[in-house]
């Protein structure tokens, strides 16, 4: 079972991707811990893949592909994997597909968790931080018992510069049209799986696993 995971920020992917794991006997393959295994492990491709960090450089689809190849190959993933944050251009969509076939291996789904961006706006604005004690809420999901102050200590709650209304929209309309190229590669595929993620969590979670399961 080889599945790619797709969706916006904030879209749920962090949650449906440990349910998933749980569920389903594959690794959860980020691409941060990926290359962050590759540098420790200190393989070529890691150690290539460092030396563009270090200088604060892209590191080139090329190394990125390979030391995705590297880390699909490797035993844990032989039966599946889940993939997250990898592809994220159509280079990437199509050299994944050129070594799933070398490797005489096919993806078998794309999960795309679909959140309307009005929602995901609601989600990633609504973050307020206790200046005092640092704790968390949210408007929506965790507000505080009284308006703007922290229910623990009395502080005055504040928004993070990240979770401003422009910056939000601006990482969303990045990411989308970062991934609509790539949705639309893989629905050409007929492995597109949409799924509606406005939805309550845990209905949410069945439907990816009902997909899931049906492609055993
Ligand atoms: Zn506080």
């Amino acid at each position: 079972m080889n599945i790619i995971l797709m969706g916006l920020p904030g879209a749920g992917k962090g949650t449906q991707a440990s349910e998933i794991v749980k569920k389903f006997p594959i690794p959860h393959i980020s691409t941060g811990d990926m290359f962050r295994k590759a540098i420790k492990d200190e393989t070529d491709l890691g150690k290539e893949a460092k030396s563009y960090m270090d200088r604060g450089e892209l590191v080139p689809d090329e190394v990125t592909v390979g030391i995705v190849k590297d880390r699909i190959s490797e035993d844990d993933a032989k039966k599946g994997f889940l993939l997250d944050g990898f592809p994220r251009t159509i280079e990437q969509a199509k050299a994944l597909s050129e070594i799933m076939q070398e490797l005489d291996r096919t993806i078998d789904a794309v999960i795309n968790i679909e959140v309307p961006e009005e929602e995901l706006m609601n989600r990633l604005t609504g973050r307020r931080i206790c200046e005092k004690c640092g704790t968390t809420y949210h408007l929506v999901f965790n507000p505080p018992k009284v308006d703007g102050i922290c229910d623990i200590d009395g502080g005055k709650l504040y928004q993070r510069e990240d979770d401003n209304p422009e910056t939000v929209a601006n990482r969303l309309n990045v990411n989308v049209k970062q991934s609509k190229p790539i949705l639309e590669y893989y629905d050409n595929e007929n492995v597109l799986k949409n799924i509606d993620g406005s939805k309550d969590i845990k209905e949410v979670t069945s439907d990816v696993i009902e997909i899931l399961e049906n492609l055993k």
